[in-house]
Formats: structure tokens, C-alpha cells, sequence
């Protein structure tokens, strides 16, 4: 077998993704995810321009030697732009070899390790009522576990959230500039405790809930956080650092006992080196999309599992059903499985990117479909172009930049 097209699809169906589409002379096709959201198109032209060249006439079936050559040849190794393009890739070729199968992804993964998967949802709110409001309806969806964020008396942005509609749908800024938003870390310390507090009172001691600090603490702000929800339980405290500096982790994991979840935008093992053989963490949070694809997560998941630290597949509504499907596959797959991380998208989205992954019960399951199981309709695609869109930036009262 051998591949004889390959194509780079860019579709906005009220957001922007791009997708590989590769074609072989037996008239099989697969699909894989190069989405990276706000810089979409620099994916594009690294793969329409520096990788599909390269596809034509290889075997399909040669998964690990394309990714090693694609990794190792470009001698540019690693960062979200290559590892995007490579990831889409990877899962193309899975795809395409779970189809020639006549198997579903997973089952060329070792078959399932469970019956279903489990995922959060996210609750958001401008206050606390609004935030309990925003959980009850996550419940009612099925969830059985919920990422909490709330708005902080004196800021403007629910920070590090999408903007929603009435139904929780995220409103998308596609503008020229970033949005700016507004943050105060004194009062985000302050605020967090009594938001878990109040989530507790209204729901009981036995919800799993998450919470998400986006990169925005000093190793010591993190280390007094993880101390004041201790009395909480919470199922993980995410992001609290920007944790390529790796050594941060040490002085908030010696501090609490809060599981800590690291990584979403992490591009290889090495970005993880430290924080596993150290035991530094509890979830590993990387997307098949962003990480280079199935191939190099599930090596890294292996690496996690001989340190008890577990999956925990970034899934946000920028992740394209295509990326979520290959996600969806791992879970059921891997035996380290922690949580999956479950937000949906939008019909539309739906309808472009039909998919035999299922959501029920707040359980995802990646069905029986050869491959990944999901169809692109490019007519449906094609009526929807690409329309630029940044993520917000992030401003202190002072007028300073910080982390998004
Ligand atoms: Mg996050």
C-alpha cells in the first residue's frame, strides 16, 4: 500500500481547525488533527509545504519509521508547530492501518482496559452563584466529575475560560487582536478557597472537582494554594506554574498534598523528564494533538505508569473531533487511565467531523468503527473557511503582561 494524496484542510465551523487527510492507492483515507489554536496557520504551511512532499509514495503501515523521520530528520526537533504537523501524521497512519485492519484503533492499542471512559466537565461562573448554577447543569449532562472556575471580586475576566452563550457554548473573539483581560494573583489566593468552600456546601464531599490556575503562580503562591484547598480534596490543582521550568514543581509538591496535573502545553517527554522521575506530579495532561500523536503519548503514558502518575488527555472545544477520536481510542486503551478531559462541540462542528465516539452518561466510549471513526465532510468544511482568531492576552492593573 502507498499513499498518493495528501491534503491539508482548513475549516472554521464557528472555529478554526486543520486537518491532514491522506489517501492510498487501495482507496483508503485517514485523518489526523494539526490544530493549534491561534496559530493555525503556521501548521498549515509547515505541512503543505515542508511535509506533504515527503508523504507520496510511502507505506502507510511505516507508523514509527515516519515519525522518527519526521522528527529526527528536520534536525528543528520539538515545539507546538512541528510536533502539531507530526501528530497529524501519526494519526493519519494510524488510522489508515486500523482501517486496512478492520479494527477499531484501540484494539491495535492492546484492546480495552475498561468499559467506558470517564471525564469532567467545565463549570464556570462571573460569581459563586453563578458558578453553582453552571455545576448543576454539568450534573444534569452526566458528568461525574467538574473543573470549577469563578470570576474574582474587582476583575472583569472569568480568567482562563472561553466567554459562553446562554447554553455554555464558547463565544469565539475572531478578531484582528487578542481580547486583553484583567488579573490580580492576591486576589485569585484569596478568592479560591471560599469558591471550593461554597462548592462543597451545595454538593457534598464526594464530587470530584478540579480546578485550573493557567500557569499564573510563582512556585510559592502555588505551594500556599495546594495547602489552602487541602481541606477540600480536590481531585487536582492544574497548571499552577508555567512548569517549563520544571524545578518549580519541587517546592509545590514538597509544600502540599494536592494531586497536581501538568502539561497541556508540553510538546515532548523531555518536557516531563524531571517531573516524573521525581514523581512531581499526579496527571500528565498532553493532547495527542499537540504531542505529536498517538505514537510518542502512549510511549510517554508507559514512561508515567512506572511512576503511578496517570493520563489525563487535554481535551479542550479546540481539540477537532478528529484529535478527540484518536484521544478517545488511548483511554479506553492504556491501563494508567485517570480522566478525560470533555467539553464537546458545536453541532456544526459534529456534522463536519462525524464521529463514532459517543457521550453518554457523562462516559465516553470511541466505538466499533475501522480507525479512528471519524468522516470529514470537506464539501460541509469548504463552506466554512478559515477566520482569524487569537486566545486573549493578560494584563495586571499595572499595565503588565502575564500568563494566560
Ligand atoms: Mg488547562
Amino acid at each position: 500500500m502507498k499513499i498518493v494524496d495528501a491534503k491539508v484542510v482548513v475549516t472554521s465551523p464557528g472555529r478554526n481547525f486543520v486537518t491532514l487527510k491522506l489517501t492510498t492507492d487501495e482507496g483508503l483515507t485517514g485523518l489526523g488533527d494539526a490544530t493549534l489554536n491561534g496559530r493555525e496557520l503556521a501548521v498549515v504551511s509547515y505541512l503543505a509545504d515542508h511535509v506533504v512532499p515527503l508523504l507520496t509514495g510511502l507505506d502507510p503501515h511505516r507508523v514509527e519509521d515516519t515519525w522518527q523521520s519526521l522528527y529526527r530528520g528536520a534536525y528543528w526537533r520539538r515545539g507546538p508547530v512541528t510536533m502539531a504537523a507530526i501528530a497529524a501524521v501519526d494519526v493519519a497512519l494510524w488510522d489508515i492501518k486500523a482501517k486496512a485492519a478492520g479494527l477499531p484503533l484501540y484494539q491495535l492499542l492492546g484492546g480495552a482496559s475498561r468499559e467506558r471512559i470517564g471525564t469532567y466537565g467545565h463549570a464556570n461562573g462571573r460569581d459563586i452563584p453563578e458558578l453553582l448554577d453552571s455545576v448543576r447543569a454539568r450534573l444534569a449532562e452526566g458528568y461525574p466529575a467538574v473543573r470549577i472556575q469563578s470570576g474574582i471580586p474587582g476583575l472583569k475576566a472569568v480568567y482562563g475560560v472561553s466567554d459562553t452563550d446562554e447554553s455554555g457554548a464558547p463565544v469565539l473573539h475572531q478578531q484582528a487582536r487578542p481580547l486583553v483581560e484583567d488579573w490580580d494573583t492576591a486576589a485569585y489566593l484569596r478568592h479560591v478557597p471560599a469558591v471550593f468552600e461554597a462548592v462543597r456546601a451545595e454538593f457534598g464531599p464526594e464530587l470530584p472537582l478540579l480546578h485550573d490556575s493557567h500557569h499564573r503562580l510563582t512556585p510559592v503562591q502555588a505551594a500556599r494554594l495546594g495547602k489552602d484547598l487541602e481541606p477540600f480534596r480536590p481531585f487536582w490543582l492544574e497548571d499552577c506554574t508555567p512548569a517549563e521550568n520544571q524545578e518549580a514543581l519541587r517546592l509545590v509538591r514538597r509544600s502540599t498534598t494536592t494531586p497536581l496535573a501538568v502539561g497541556e502545553v508540553f510538546n515532548t517527554v523531555y518536557d516531563y523528564q524531571a517531573l516524573i522521575t521525581e514523581q512531581l506530579i499526579d496527571y500528565v495532561r498532553s493532547a495527542v494533538t499537540h504531542f505529536g500523536g498517538v505514537t510518542p503519548l502512549r510511549k510517554l503514558f508507559d514512561f508515567a505508569a512506572q511512576y503511578q502518575i496517570k493520563s489525563a488527555i487535554h481535551g479542550p472545544e479546540d481539540i477537532s473531533p478528529v484529535g478527540m477520536a484518536a484521544a478517545v481510542h488511548l483511554d479506553l486503551a492504556v491501563h494508567n487511565f485517570g480522566i478525560q478531559e470533555f467539553s464537546g462541540h458545536t453541532p456544526l462542528t459534529d456534522e463536519v467531523f462525524r464521529h463514532a465516539y459517543t457521550f453518554t452518561d457523562g462516559h465516553l466510549h470511541p466505538g466499533e468503527a475501522p480507525g479512528i471513526g471519524v468522516e470529514l465532510d470537506e464539501e460541509l468544511a469548504a463552506a466554512h473557511p478559515y477566520a482569524p482568531a487569537y486566545l486573549p492576552v493578560n494584563r495586571l492593573h499595572d499595565g503588565t503582561v502575564h500568563d494566560w
